[in-house]
């Protein structure tokens, strides 16, 4: 698993981010809410980002594949996998 640490976020500088040191431009949530909202026609993938908004909040991953997925329509099946991978954890640390 890969280190995690909270930076502020780079648009706001108000809010902080858990990131990874794969991430180049950490954004908060509440910068970032304005561009998950839209509608996703495939059910498939409506479903599969229909997770508790908490999830989203908390996780800068989830919010970047969903914002991808609504900017280009489409995502890789590795995005898919990691993406269902991450929800997963979440929700075995919660029942934890
Ligand atoms: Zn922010």
């Amino acid at each position: 698993m890969a280190i995690k640490y909270k930076h502020k976020c780079a648009r706001c500088r108000k809010n902080y981010v858990v990131i990874t040191y794969r991430t180049r431009y950490p954004l908060c949530y509440d910068c970032q809410k304005g561009e998950m909202v839209g509608e996703i026609k495939d059910p498939k993938m409506k479903k599969m980002f229909n997770i508790p908004e908490k999830f989203y909040r908390e996780s800068t991953f989830l919010r970047s594949i969903k914002i991808n997925y609504l900017r280009f329509g489409k995502l890789s099946e590795r995005q898919i996998e990691t993406f269902k991978k991450a929800v997963k954890t979440m929700k075995d640390e919660e029942k934890s």
